[in-house]
């Protein structure tokens, strides 16, 4: 049966407007709260909660390279889901600068008539080496991943001592003139969450946008408790205590981040509580992974192959309709800290965050 409508709108009455591309699965660091190294980097809760028994790791496998997306494969998708309305494009991954020539990839999607916002999320290591040449093809927008601002600490979280290269990526992106430059810090209870304050300074000393996320249950370890959740109310109200903070409106009401500026204006704080303060009713995302299943929310229990279609003789009419059939089935809510809660069988690395 055709879908008459021109756009992607759920079942719940929700249009579709952003695309997260996941460009690989693949990734140099080895962040505790996505794709922990060791046993006991997975288990970096235990000595706080010794008794809580968790469920099986997810065992890491990359996919092959037969089954990513091609640059071809992914531009095609991402026109035909413009041509329904998609309007903002982030690259992500796993780590996406690790993709070979990803510049192209940013210049083919750039040119799309009606992408109004193209953008990245990095770990930042390789932005040094690659930021220029993204810049030229046309990236607008990128936000980079900084849980921490003490190298040992920052090594601990993400595996790899490389807060050096993530701080040289933040001034490099401000020199070329992306904008607004903005830094994620998953907040986690006994682990970062002594830095939010510094954080937050460095932010305002650096005029960036930073964005405090709540831990979620996306860990490779399957190690996330509720009790390592910080909740965004207690991390605004320690901002509050020491910064003046203004509200910012939001430009939609699809924005998951509650935002404030300091008060010169020059620096920006978003809290992201999607454990906490879940703000499905409001979202207009569809996730593509690398190996070209569609993932309706980041909480899927299942994925719709789209990799099949593109690899057939499918037309485009034909694959815009399978994407508004797939989205008629996207979850009307996670279910985080539930009883009938199940973790995705996938880590947030594979599923493109
Ligand atoms: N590798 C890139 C990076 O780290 O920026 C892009 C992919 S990463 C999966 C995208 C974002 O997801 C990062 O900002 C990361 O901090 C966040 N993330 C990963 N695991 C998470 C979790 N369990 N809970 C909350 N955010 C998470
Ligand atoms: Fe860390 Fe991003 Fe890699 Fe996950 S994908 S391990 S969040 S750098």
């Amino acid at each position: 049966m055709k879908h008459r409508t021109p756009l992607l709108i759920d079942s719940h009455g929700r249009i579709l407007r952003d695309l997260r591309v996941s460009v690989t699965d693949r990734c140099n660091f080895r962040c505790l709260y996505c794709l922990p190294e060791t046993e006991a980097a997975a288990n970096f809760y235990r000595d706080r909660w010794a008794t809580v028994v968790h469920s099986t790791p997810i065992a890491r496998q990359w996919k092959p390279k037969s089954k990513i997306l091609t640059f071809e494969e992914i531009e095609r998708v991402v026109r035909l889901a413009v041509g329904l309305g998609i309007q903002k494009v982030r690259l992500t991954g796993g780590e996406p600068l690790l993709r070979q020539e990803l510049a192209i990839l940013v210049e083919r999607l750039a040119a799309i008539p009606g992408i109004e916002d193209l953008a990245t999320t990095s770990n930042g290591f390789l932005f040094p080496k690659k930021g220029k040449a993204l810049r030229d093809a046309g990236l607008r927008r990128i936000t980079f991943s900084c849980d921490s601002l003490d190298r040992a600490n920052f090594q601990k979280m993400t595996g790899r001592d490389g807060l050096h290269e993530v701080l040289e990526s933040i001034r490099l992106a401000q020199e070329l003139g992306l904008n607004p430059v903005k830094v994620n810090a998953v907040v986690i209870k006994g682990i970062n969450d002594h830095e939010i304050e510094s954080l937050a300074e460095f932010a305002q000393r650096e005029s960036l946008s930073l964005r405090f996320i709540e831990f979620m249950p996306l860990d490779s370890g399957r190690a996330w408790l509720k009790e390592m959740v910080v909740p965004g109310r207690e991390i605004l109200r320690r901002l509050q205590t020491r910064f003046d903070l203004r509200p910012v409106q939001s430009k939609n009401d699809s924005e998951t981040a509650k935002r404030w500026t300091f008060a010169d204006g020059r620096a920006e704080i978003g809290i992201i509580a999607p454990v906490s303060e879940p703000f499905c009713g409001h979202c207009n995302r569809i996730r593509l992974t690398a190996d070209g299943q569609i993932r309706t929310c980041l909480f899927s229990l299942t994925e719709h192959d789209l990799r099949s279609r593109l690899r057939s003789d499918a037309s485009d009419e034909a694959i815009q309709e399978y994407l508004k059939t797939v989205v008629l089935q996207k979850e009307d809510r996670h279910h985080i800290g539930e009883p009938d809660f199940v973790q995705p069988q996938r880590s947030m690395s594979c599923i493109g965050g």
